[in-house]
């Protein structure tokens, strides 16, 4: 066996021979080294083979720590072989103390040697063990040469390094970091270590900590109190307690300090003790407490039943304050599973939902019957939370009450509403025996699906059968086609409410029944959108009344007819009587000029004068007429401010019947919100009135469809108001231009040609004009005969 395998360490025999006599110096059981030596001395393989297998582990280095040898024992020391041993470097194997070995070799090198250490190694295999090291300097010619070493395993010796080596990595690097305070004790009770927490709290340096007497720091009397703790560590008991630490220098410390003390049994013979701050934790604690305790009282306050279920179905825990509700006592429930207990429809329903509240972390809810004894049949409302990975929460609720009463609210209610009902039909009753009572007749039509529901009167008014299907256009194929313009334009377009309610008065036609007048009103409703829902209204039959009223504006036409008729016979009798003296002068005039003339002697001024009475007479009778159109000014003196639209409305309300009886429509297109004007309102509605009576005399021999009059109102952009009567009979001749506004012009066989005369006179008498054109130049397209107002100062209100 060769034992240098590094060929630049060589060690030779002059080396060795110097050496073998320091190795007398060497103590007795450093015998490996000797061993190792002797062998390289004499290089005999017996000391070789009894080197390697010697098991004392030792080994041979550089000065600087590079493996040259290393025995069996050695090798196995570091867990490793001799031949990986060799040429590594003996630092690699030391934890931290390289420090300690780099002194150890210095110290060697300077001082010589036999000399030893101890150190933290880490072996090959990563394990921690202490080594003691037993070196000396193997020197040739008072050269350098290589280190021989003997190791020991301290590791199970503790004490010793303990405060060598790792007593002061525990204080420097554990008790100086501890968040704490730490103080060492000797048994003589005097501190021999406190770290700069310890120091620093107390004001104090370690100079004055060393050494000082545990009497003399705490004080007699806290002392005293203190040494029953002290007695009970030094018999090795360990000691825990908490108490409030103030600082040394008054100020507020740990409200609640942990003492710890631990007897230390080594060299050093003592205890130490670890002061923390656990403040934070006890109030933690104590809220842990606080809240597990309110936990409990809400959970004892929980009526309801709690189950902890395994996902397999094992009950773990059950909070059950009405015993009532359970199937099986508490102990028997804990060693069973759900399907043990419930029938398996039930059963299933909570394993199904503790699979899905453990899969998606929701809670599930579900309702199930049970029959449970002494108490019927019982309703549960469950629900059920995941509470862990495999465990869920099941809170079970008897609702057997809850569901008892709910069902009889609602018995309640539904018998409150069938009396309801029976109310709403009785007054349905009353009222449909009320309509067909009074003939009222009525209907609602859904104007999102044109649905048209009508009573049975309503039909009967319109000619329906009861069975028949109804529509709006239906209705209106039956209303006279003069009226059903009107019925067309009102029931188009509900989009804006125009007015709150719509009235019409009209003339229907049932197949094979007399025509008969309707009045109807009716109403839109609109949804919360405000759009149009449907109409609602009534329709009463108005037919004799109609009658009667015909009846009456006849007999008021008549009477007035025979007024115009005498007034004008009046008139004529007035001016015949008037007129009568002139024009009886002119004819004797003119007859006794005829005389004259047929005489031989002409008296010439005799003729003269006679001529000249004649003219006389003549201007008389013009002042007679002018005297007679005066007469007509006088009476255009009673100015009112007049609503136009509404002496209109008055006017064709007069007209209406008369107009009826010609079979003749009244349309009207009035514009809103004109101002008033200044007239007197019978002598203006006298002109309206003359207008449209003279419009429908050019109408009445037109076909029925023509037979229309359209009376319309605007304000002019001169703010004035005017209305013109328009008609679609033959129109004016043009030839004719102003003529018919003279007095006394008429084309009718018995007109008095005053109408429009006297007319004129009434609109320029209230500073307005009166004037008519053709609709077209040519002729038949119809007249309008139009005049204007100026608008009177105050609005129109
Ligand atoms: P009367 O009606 O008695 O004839 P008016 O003074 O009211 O007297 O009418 C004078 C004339 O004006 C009528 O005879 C007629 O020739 C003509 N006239 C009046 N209104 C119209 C009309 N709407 N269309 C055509 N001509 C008309």
């Amino acid at each position: 066996m060769q034992i240098n395998t590094n060929p630049d360490s060589h060690v030779d025999d002059a080396v060795v021979q110097d050496l073998l006599a320091r190795l007398e110096q060497l103590e007795q059981e450093n015998l490996a080294l000797k061993l190792a030596l002797q062998s390289q001395s004499t290089g005999q393989d017996l000391y070789q083979h009894f080197l390697l297998h010697l098991p004392t582990p030792c080994m041979i280095t550089s000065v600087y720590g590079m493996v040259m040898y290393a025995n069996l024992a050695a090798a196995d020391l570091l867990g490793t072989t001799p031949e990986d041993l060799n040429g590594m470097q003996l630092q690699k194997f030391v934890f931290e103390d390289h420090a300690i070995l780099d002194t150890q070799f210095a110290e060697l090198q300077t001082l010589g040697g036999p000399s030893a250490c101890e150190l933290r190694a880490i072996r090959a295999d990563r394990k921690l063990i202490i080594l003691r090291l037993e070196m000396v300097l193997l020197q040739v010619n008072g050269q350098q040469s290589c280190l021989g070493m003997q190791m020991k395993d301290i590791t199970g010796r503790q004490g010793q390094l303990m405060t060598q080596a790792e007593g002061q990595y525990f204080a420097n690097v554990v008790a100086e970091n501890v968040p704490g305070l730490v103080a060492y004790w000797n048994s003589d009770l005097r501190c021999t270590y406190a770290n700069h927490q310890y120091l620093s709290w107390f004001g104090r340096t370690p100079e004055q900590m060393q050494g000082i007497r545990m009497q003399d720091l705490l004080g007699e009397e806290l002392f005293l109190k203190n040494i029953a703790y002290i007695k009970a560590v030094l018999t090795g008991v360990d000691q825990q307690f908490e108490r409030t630490l103030i600082k040394a220098n008054g100020e507020s410390g740990y409200t609640w300090a942990q003492y710890i003390a631990h007897k230390v049994d080594d060299v050093v013979k003592g205890f130490f003790v670890l002061v923390t701050d656990v403040t934070l934790l006890k109030r933690a604690q104590q809220a842990l407490v606080d809240s597990e305790a309110k936990n409990r009282a809400l959970v004892r306050a929980i009526p309801d039943l709690i189950f902890t279920i395994h996902r397999d179905g094992r009950h773990l825990d059950v909070h059950a304050p009405d015993p009532g509700m359970m199937l099986q006592s508490r102990e028997q429930l804990l060693q069973s599973k759900v399907a043990d207990v419930l029938p398996a429809h039930v059963a299933s329903q909570y394993m199904n939902a503790i699979e899905q509240a453990l899969e998606s972390g929701k809670l599930q809810e579900f309702r199930h019957h049970l029959p449970v004894a002494g108490r019927g049949e019982m309703q549960f409302e469950v629900r059920v939370v995941p509470c862990s990975q495999d465990t869920a929460i099941a809170i079970i609720r008897d609702i057997t009450e809850t569901e008892r009463q709910r069902r009889a609210h609602e018995l309640q209610l539904s018998e409150r509403l069938q009396v309801r009902e029976n109310d709403v039909r009785a007054i349905q009753l009353s009222l449909t025996m009320a309509s067909d009572i009074s003939n009222i007749g009525t209907w609602i039509r859904d104007l999102r699906t044109g649905e048209l529901w009508a009573s049975l009167e309503w039909r009967r008014h319109f000619g329906f059968s009861q069975d028949e299907p109804l529509s709006l256009e239906m209705a209106i194929q039956r209303i006279h086609p003069a009226d059903r313009r009107q019925i067309e334009s009102a029931t188009g377009d509900y989009r804006e409410a125009q007015a709150p309610r719509y009235q019409a008065e009209f003339r229907v036609t049932p197949p094979g029944e007399a025509e008969r007048w309707l009045a109807v009103v009716w109403q839109v409703e609109f949804d919360e959108q405000q759009k149009p829902l449907l109409t609602r209204g009534v329709t009463v039959d108005i037919s004799a009344r109609r009658e009667a009223e015909l009846e009456l504006g006849q007999k008021r036409m008549e009477v007035m007819h025979l007024a115009r008729v005498a007034t004008m016979g009046e008139l004529s009798g007035a001016l015949a009587h008037e007129l009568n003296q002139p024009l009886t002068a002119i004819l004797s005039n003119a007859q006794a000029a005829q005389r004259f003339l047929a005489s031989p002697n002409v008296d010439m001024q005799e003729l003269g004068e006679i001529l000249q009475d004649i003219v006389d007479e003549d201007k008389r009778a013009g002042e007679i007429i002018r005297r007679l159109r005066r007469l007509f000014d006088k009476r255009s003196h009673e100015q009112h401010s007049v609503d136009i639209n509404k002496l209109v409305l008055e006017a064709l309300h007069i007209l209406r019947n008369d107009m009826i009886n010609q079979g003749i429509t009244l349309l009207t297109e009035l514009h809103d919100n004109l101002p008033h004007v200044s007239a007197d309102t019978v002598q203006l509605q006298q002109v309206l009135i003359n207008l449209v009576m003279n419009a429908s005399e050019v109408v009445a021999d037109l076909d029925a469809s023509q037979r229309i009059i359209e009376i319309s109102t605007r304000l002019t952009p001169e703010n004035r108001v005017e209305v013109s009567v328009n008609d679609h009979g033959p129109g004016v001749p043009e030839h004719l231009g102003n003529k018919v506004f003279e007095a006394f012009y008429t084309t009718k066989a018995n007109g008095m040609g005053l109408g429009l005369s006297i007319c004129k006179n009434i609109v320029e008498a209230s500073g307005g004009q009166l004037w008519c054109e053709n609709h077209d130049s040519h002729a038949g397209s119809g007249a309008s005969f139009r005049f204007h107002l100026p608008a009177a100062q105050e609005a129109a209100t």
